[in-house]
């Protein structure tokens, strides 16, 4: 039985992974439950698992959830603050820590979970972008285990070879990328895009911050910043192809001329499962694939220009050191922007790009660098606001 503390619970990934572990009682018992302000969405998840302990980033919210326990009579423990999602990471009674926070916000719990030595299920790109260099350190000191739950990472991470020794054969892994919705759009229509249209993505559903980089093509930038780190590759070992119909979720080639690739549905739950049962493989509850219906498979080569944020992301790995800290900032506050309707969709490259212009870059020596880094480009971004 393996304790599970879910931070980001309330989400996508969050609900995504509730469901996973909800058909295998038998090996996963849901100790700690973690979010930013949604008390009602908490504490329904907390009336179905029964978790020993919740927590609210949002102190108002925390002690509204504390109330409500309190009168109703539930068990559950209610911390409160950002300080208590990595407290709900470094418990003794969870094993395993899925890190599904949206945003930089996400960075300092999965470095706790890291530290603390978890089975860390890394949903939170943003927090490898950041602090990559450190973040892989933690794991390798905390003696932690690290699994990619973004679907290509999980794909690669699925087709890389296990064995001790194992990665000499590896030349270069793909990324695929399915364009999002305005693959095909004209491109003069761009500064006409609605947060609406943005988010609707043609066929992952996701939060919205995550749906606006899909559209940019950023989160295929901050993905490549991530395989990097991961898989300990060097930015020209990283491909990315467009893949419409998101059914090859990544590729590894061999020195042999061997491509191994990870197929199946585009849904959430197979990679959440692969996490929460590797080496072993458990139902997921997603559909299998049928691949007379599927027919093709389409791939292409993105537009950079089209998709300036994409070329963004890829230069920030190339420069390494703090620049993707900075570029993930100015794209946070770009994208918050962009969803409350002060800039336009074409602006959010021109925020970030202008936020690149102006870091000072360096390398890594510790959080403090990476979180002055993230503070210097977020006041730079809102500069660079209309
Ligand atoms: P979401 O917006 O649906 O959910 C975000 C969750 O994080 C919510 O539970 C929210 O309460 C919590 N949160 C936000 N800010 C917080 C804070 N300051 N403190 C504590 N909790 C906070 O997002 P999502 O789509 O589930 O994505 C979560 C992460 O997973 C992102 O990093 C995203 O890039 C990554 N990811 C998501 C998908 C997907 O299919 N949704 C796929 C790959 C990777
Ligand atoms: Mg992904």
């Amino acid at each position: 039985m393996k304790g599970l503390a879910i931070l980001g619970a309330t989400g996508s990934v969050g609900l995504s992974t509730l469901d996973v572990a909800a058909r295998h009682p038998d090996r996963f018992r849901v100790v700690a439950l973690g979010a930013q302000r949604s008390a009602a969405a908490l504490r329904e998840q907390a009336l179905r698992f029964r978790p020993d302990v919740v927590a609210l980033a949002d102190p108002g919210a925390a002690r509204e959830l504390a109330a409500d326990f309190a009168q109703a009579g539930i068990a559950t423990r209610v911390l409160a603050g950002s300080d208590a999602l990595s407290t709900l990471a470094t418990l003794p009674e969870v094993d395993f820590v899925m890190a599904a926070i949206v945003g930089a916000a996400g960075l300092p719990s999965t470095l706790a979970a890291a530290r603390a030595g978890k089975r860390v299920l890394l949903a939170n790109k943003e927090s490898l972008v950041m602090a990559g260099p450190l973040l892989m350190r933690a794991v390798a000191e905390g003696g932690a285990t690290l699994i990619p739950i973004d679907s290509e990472h999980n794909a690669i991470f699925q087709c890389l070879p296990h064995a001790a020794g194992g990665r000499a054969g590896v030349r270069r892994v793909v990324l695929t990328a399915s364009g999002g919705p305005f693959r095909n759009r004209p491109r003069e229509t761009f500064r006409d895009i609605t947060p609406e249209e943005a988010c609707a993505h043609p066929v992952w559903s996701m939060g919205r911050k995550i749906s606006v980089d899909s559209a940019t093509l950023m989160n295929k930038g901050l993905e490549f910043i991530e395989a990097c780190h991961l898989f300990g590759l060097d930015p020209v070992q990283v491909v990315v192809v467009l893949h419409p119909q998101s059914i090859v979720h990544s590729l590894v080639e061999y020195a042999d001329g061997s491509l191994l690739a990870q197929l199946g549905a585009p849904d959430m739950r197979t990679p959440i499962a692969c996490a929460l049962a590797w080496p072993e493989r458990i139902a997921s509850g997603v559909e299998f694939l049928d691949l007379v219906k599927v027919a093709r498979l389409d791939f292409g080569e993105p537009d950079l220009e089209r998709f300036p944020c994409l070329a963004l992301g890829q230069a920030a790995a190339r420069a390494g050191g703090l620049v993707p800290a900075a570029v993930n900032a100015a794209n946070e506050v770009a994208v918050a922007g962009f969803l409350a309707g002060r800039l336009n969709f074409t602006g959010i490259a021109e925020v970030i790009e202008s936020v690149m212009n102006k870091v000072t870059g360096g390398p890594i020596g510790s959080i403090d660098d990476v979180l002055r880094a993230d503070r210097e480009a977020r006041a730079r971004a809102l500069e660079a606001l209309p």
